[in-house]
């Protein structure tokens, strides 16, 4: 019997066990959010562990932290040339209001070949998947090819804080050749994907105060400065007509995407047509001569949130504004720092600030250093070769435009080197009522795991 075929008749003699634990697991209403659910919290914690334990994994610790207990598991091959792989999930969940659910958020039920209940997409689903490829690879094979750190966090609905702490406390126990995340999703359904980048973020409040109080527009108006037409003009000056961001420095540590891999992804770039549908939106902007899919993959933005100032009630006040205000956040992508973008920024605001006009940086957010890996890495070719072997089609390996925090975090730990491979779909509803995993995808998601394993231990 093959391998693959061995692995598959376990999996069918595993598959009741494997669901009546994954809906054990979706059972505890571990919401960080809520005070309130701070015992299911402490009892998943101690579940999890249980199960990391019961999975072979050969030390599983709950380490405290401010917020709620990172529990570790890790395990050594036998191999001692093995690489070693960190591996990210989290127990917590986001709020569920039983009265927008179909079925009770926390009483998990199967129907039509999936698993409905809070938290099963988002991120129970694939913690299962995790464990239950180590439990495989031990009554398989007698061990796993690869050492694993994995480490389950408790707080990823709330704050990425907890994590940090652990992480710069507990560097020595998370040192890795790759950080594999695997709270994250499929290219769509059927489709496999290896993501292998995802963009960093920098946020920045700011005002300007041409006066001390608002003036009447009558006595006073042509004669006196407008603060909301100030920050009109400060605004419109952060991109230049083709769409670039006009701060000095913006660009200096964005490499372009290579060409080969340019090419790959405008093989399954969607059509423009579908982005305006998927959006709403009435038309395409941003930087040219980027496709929509490179804008969001491979360049930075800088994005008005929110501008505000002057009159905004009914009928009319006539009045000079005194003051405006405006919230401004960045996707960051290659070598971007946080911290230096929003220097930049707040730089740029200052020398276009009118002389006399006031300037306050109100407050500043460095949210996370962008992350990326190689294409033709070891790591990312063997989770891709896996998924392909199980899915019967190529995987998408490409980026994406969202930031993941507390990746970021753990990948500091594998120098740099992280990549996101996780079974969701987007249409599972994560955060949302009748949030459910399909099942196709645990079964599958197991057997690709094991194969990335196989395969990456062999390559390296
Ligand atoms: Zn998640």
């Amino acid at each position: 019997m093959s391998d693959e075929a061995r692995l598959g008749a376990y999996l069918d003699a595993a598959e009741t066990r494997q669901l009546a634990a994954l809906a054990e697991f979706v059972a505890f209403a571990s919401i960080s959010s809520s005070p309130a659910a701070q015992p299911a919290i402490a009892r998943c914690a101690d579940w999890i562990q249980q199960q990391a334990r019961a999975a072979g994994f050969d030390e599983v610790t709950a380490f405290p932290t401010s917020g709620n207990p990172v529990v570790l598991a890790t395990l050594a091959s036998p191999d001692p040339d093995a690489p070693t792989i960190l591996m990210y999930g989290h127990y917590d969940v986001q709020p569920a209001d039983p009265a927008e659910w179909q079925t009770d958020p926390f009483s998990p039920e199967i129907r039509d070949g999936r698993i409905y209940g809070r938290g099963v997409s988002d991120n129970k689903a694939p913690i299962m998947i995790n464990l239950n490829a180590v439990r495989a690879c031990r009554e398989l094979y007698g061990s796993v090819p690869c050492n694993l750190v994995y480490v389950i966090e408790g707080d990823e609905e709330r704050t990425a804080e907890p994590l940090g702490e652990f992480s710069r406390d507990h560097a020595d126990l998370l040192a890795a050749d790759v950080l594999h995340v695997a709270d994250s999703w499929m290219h769509e359904p059927g489709v496999p994907a290896v993501t292998i980048g995802v963009r960093g973020m920098a946020a920045l409040d700011f005002s300007v105060s041409t006066a001390r109080w608002n003036l009447h527009s009558g006595i006073y108006g042509g004669a006196v400065p407008n603060a909301v037409s100030v920050l009109a003009e400060l605004l419109a000056g952060l991109h230049d007509a083709n769409g670039r961001v006009a701060v000095a420095g913006f660009y200096d540590p964005v490499a372009e995407a290579a060409d080969e891999e340019r090419a790959r992804w405008a093989a399954f770039a969607p059509e423009p047509a579908a982005y305006l549908a998927e959006t709403g939106s009435r038309y395409l902007a941003g930087e040219t001569p980027y496709t929509p899919l490179e804008q969001i993959w491979a360049r930075p933005t800088l994005e008005i949130n929110g501008a505000w100032g002057g009159f905004r009630g009914e009928g009319i006040h006539t009045i000079v504004p005194a003051s405006a205000h405006a919230k401004i956040t960045c996707r960051l992508v290659a070598d971007q720092d946080p911290q230096q973008v929003i220097d930049q920024i707040a730089e740029h605001l200052r020398l276009h600030t009118p002389v006399g006009a006031e300037l306050v940086i109100e407050s500043t957010l460095a949210g996370c250093a962008p992350l990326s890996m190689p294409a033709d890495s070891p790591a990312v070719r063997a989770a891709a070769a896996a998924l392909e072997a199980v899915w019967e089609r190529p995987a998408v390996v490409g980026r994406a435009g969202y930031s993941v925090p507390a990746a970021e975090v753990m990948a500091r730990h594998a120098a740099g080197n992280a990549f996101l491979m996780g079974f969701a779909l987007a249409g599972e509803r994560a955060h949302g009522p009748d949030e459910h995993f399909h099942l196709e995808n645990f079964r599958k998601g197991i057997e690709a795991t094991v194969g990335f394993w196989r395969g990456y231990a062999a390559a390296s």
